[in-house]
């Protein structure tokens, strides 16, 4: 916000002093000094970034979300589980979030039929939301939202606490690691891609499908040695490396980075006003590099904004609009914050006045279903449940 920005015109000086003064405690004056020719400014930023307050707000209002979800989801299983001895809760119905594939599912058989699913239709809006905000608001999703990704970039934080440092690994691993998230969709999005809206219909509607939700606590609640083992070494991982489960496993964030790609917000850095200091590679927690780029075009960029925070000189590194766009080419990072939170309670809010939020199952089925979760297992193909 231009009314934010206080800024000082630091007087041109010679390029060498700044050269020889890198990495010293006088190399910020120094490269703004260096880079200050006489045809050129350099202008130090003194406004108070607010983007990552923003952010962190997000992080923990949603994480907060989901330990509430979490606690009712919970009891609402009790309920069922205890014969009703323990009070009823209503189902949240925003635990589909949880359910990727399925909100996958549903959305085809939308596509196919054009009618909205009876069972865990919220999956499906919420994963419409989240992939909608990737087409406008690149990753949003993964770092203003996501619990897992607050919880895998807070255990990257502890990780730095404790060792001094992040490890990165080398570009041999790293690249083909990162490949492991889209092989993990790719196989997602063959299995869904080869259902038919009657198959759907049959999968979410058998005992499998309508617990799916019910059966992801259990995985929690009844965690046995191999998940904890795997869960253990995820835990480890991400404190040894930042965001070790996003940026190489999770299949939902390689599906929300091929649609960032096509998100009209970029990164964009002004050669002429960047002093190369380094400090938004530094902090980039997708290790891109910022300070080599002259537009952040990358799948693996979530819109964190970290690179923006640090950036010790005014102008340097923007929130843009493609040049081809008629709007102001800079935007304040609460157009993005504002952007991302009129996006997901708009499209929720949609399916809830709609009436589509909750899934349309008699509680006398889940009075059946819900303590046998665990039996259920899931339809296979050529199951008569998928062809009937
Ligand atoms: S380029 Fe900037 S916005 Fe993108 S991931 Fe890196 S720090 Fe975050
Ligand atoms: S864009 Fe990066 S390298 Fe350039 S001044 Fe800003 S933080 Fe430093």
């Amino acid at each position: 916000m231009a009314s934010q920005l206080h800024s000082e015109i630091l007087n041109p000086e010679n390029e060498r002093a700044g050269v020889a003064a890198v990495g010293s405690a006088e190399s910020k004056d120094a490269l703004f000094k260096a880079r200050s020719s006489a045809t050129e400014k350099v202008i130090r930023r003194t406004d108070r970034d607010y983007s990552q307050h923003l952010r962190r707000g997000y992080q923990f209002a949603f994480l907060l979300m989901n330990v509430w979800l979490g606690g009712q989801f919970y009891l609402w299983v009790r309920h069922y589980e205890t014969a009703g001895a323990s009070a009823y809760v209503s189902r949240p119905a925003g635990v589909e979030g949880w359910l990727p594939i399925a909100g996958m599912m549903n959305f085809k058989y939308f596509l196919l039929t054009g009618r909205v699913p009876e069972v865990h239709p919220a999956a499906m809006f919420l994963l419409v939301t989240f992939v909608a905000m990737s087409f406008l608001f690149r990753k949003a999703f993964c770092s203003w939202l996501c619990p897992v990704g607050t919880i895998s970039e807070y255990l990257g934080k502890v990780g730095k606490k404790v060792f001094g440092r992040n490890f990165h690994l080398a570009r041999w691993v790293d690249i083909p690691l990162r490949g492991l998230k889209y092989l993990l969709l790719g196989f997602f999005v063959w299995a869904v891609s080869s259902m038919s809206a009657q198959a759907i219909t049959g999968f979410m509607q058998s005992p499998y499908g309508i617990v799916a939700d019910v059966k992801m606590l259990n995985f929690f609640r009844f965690i046995g040695t191999t998940g904890l083992i795997v869960l253990g070494g995820l835990l480890a991982a991400s404190l040894l490396v930042q965001n070790f489960w996003c940026r190489y496993l999770c299949p939902y964030g390689a599906l929300l980075g091929l649609a960032s790609v096509f998100s009209p917000f970029r990164i964009r850095r002004n050669e002429a006003a960047c002093i190369d200091c380094a400090k938004c590679a530094k902090a980039c927690p997708s290790a891109l590099p910022v300070d080599k780029l002259l537009t952040i075009k990358s799948a693996e960029c979530t819109g964190c904004l970290e690179c923006l925070a640090v950036c010790p000189s005014d102008g340097a590194l923007q929130l843009a609009l493609p040049r081809l766009i008629p709007a102001p080419q800079r935007m304040p990072t609460w157009v993005f914050a504002a952007g991302v939170a009129v996006m997901f309670f708009g499209i929720v809010g949609f399916a809830k006045a709609a009436g589509y939020w909750k899934s349309d199952v008699p509680l006398a089925v889940y009075q059946q279903l819900v303590p046998h979760a665990n039996e259920a297992s899931h339809p296979m193909p050529g199951d008569p449940a998928l062809t009937e």
